[in-house]
C-alpha cells in the first residue's frame, strides 16, 4: 500500500500538531482541517485514507461532520472525544465513525488505532477482490453461504442468535460497534434488557471461539461502548 493520507480534523493547534508530527515521523502523508466546514470541503477535494476527527468542532458539530461524510463516503472516521463527551462519542460510532481515541491519548495510542484501520482497509480491499461469501480470521471461519462457524476446520455449534452475532462482527472486523448498534441488528431495539442480553449472548459465543475466553483474541470488549472484531494475524 502507498503512503496513506489522513485528514486531521482538529482546531487546537497543539494537539493538531502532536497529531501531524507523528504521522510524519510514521510515513503517513497528512492533510489538516481546523473545523467542521473545512473537513468536508478536504475529505470532498483530497479524498484521504482515513479522516481523524475532533468532535468539539468551532463551527459543526464533530457528528454532523460524520453524518455528512457518510451520505457520499465509507472513508474510515477516527472520532477523537474528550472524556466528557462519552455519549457525543457513542453519538458518532453510531452515526458511522471506525473507532475513537480519548483524550488525552499518547502517540501509541494513536498509532495502534490507525494500524488497526489499515488492515481493515487493506481486509476490506481483500475481500472485495475475492467477492468472498466466507470470513477467515486466523482459526476462525465463517461460511456465509452454507450458514456455518468453523474454528480450527471444527464446526461451531453456534444458537441462532449467537451466528448472527457473530456474522454481525465479522462482517464489521476492525470496527467499534456500539451496544445500541448491535442490539438494533440483532433483536431491533436497544431496550436496556437487550444490552444485558447481548452481554449473556457474548459471553457464551465467546466461551465456542475463544481459546480463552477471560482474555479474548477475537472480540474486544469498550466497556461502556461496546465490542469490536480484531484482525488476528
Ligand atoms: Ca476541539
Amino acid at each position: 500500500m502507498n503512503k496513506l493520507q489522513i485528514l486531521v480534523v482538529e482546531d487546537d493547534p497543539p494537539v493538531r500538531n502532536l497529531i501531524t508530527t507523528t504521522l510524519k515521523a510514521h510515513e503517513y502523508r497528512y492533510i489538516t482541517a481546523a473545523d467542521g466546514s473545512e473537513a468536508i470541503a478536504q475529505a470532498s477535494a483530497c479524498n484521504p485514507d482515513v479522516v481523524l476527527l475532533d468532535l468539539g468542532l468551532p463551527d459543526i458539530d464533530g457528528v454532523d461532520v460524520i453524518r455528512k461524510l457518510r451520505t457520499w463516503s465509507t472513508v474510515p472516521i477516527i472520532v477523537i472525544s474528550a472524556r466528557s463527551e462519552e455519549s457525543d462519542m457513542i453519538g458518532a460510532l453510531d452515526s458511522g465513525a471506525d473507532d475513537y481515541l480519548t483524550k488525552p491519548f499518547s502517540v501509541e495510542e494513536l498509532l495502534a488505532r490507525l494500524r488497526v484501520t489499515v488492515r481493515r482497509i487493506l481486509m476490506m480491499q481483500g475481500n472485495a477482490a475475492a467477492n468472498s461469501s466466507q470470513f477467515i480470521n486466523g482459526a476462525l471461519k465463517v461460511d456465509y453461504a452454507a450458514g456455518c462457524a468453523y474454528l480450527d476446520g471444527e464446526e461451531l455449534h453456534l444458537t441462532p442468535i449467537e451466528y448472527k452475532l457473530l456474522c454481525l462482527m465479522c462482517q464489521n472486523v476492525g470496527k467499534v460497534l456500539t451496544h445500541t448498534f448491535i442490539t438494533q441488528k440483532i433483536w431491533g431495539n436497544s431496550w436496556d434488557s437487550t444490552v444485558a442480553s447481548l452481554r449473556v449472548f457474548m459471553a457464551t459465543l465467546r466461551k465456542k471461539i475463544e481459546p480463552s475466553p477471560d482474555s479474548p483474541t477475537f472480540i474486544q470488549t469498550h466497556i461502556g461502548v461496546g465490542y469490536r472484531m480484531l484482525k488476528v494475524e
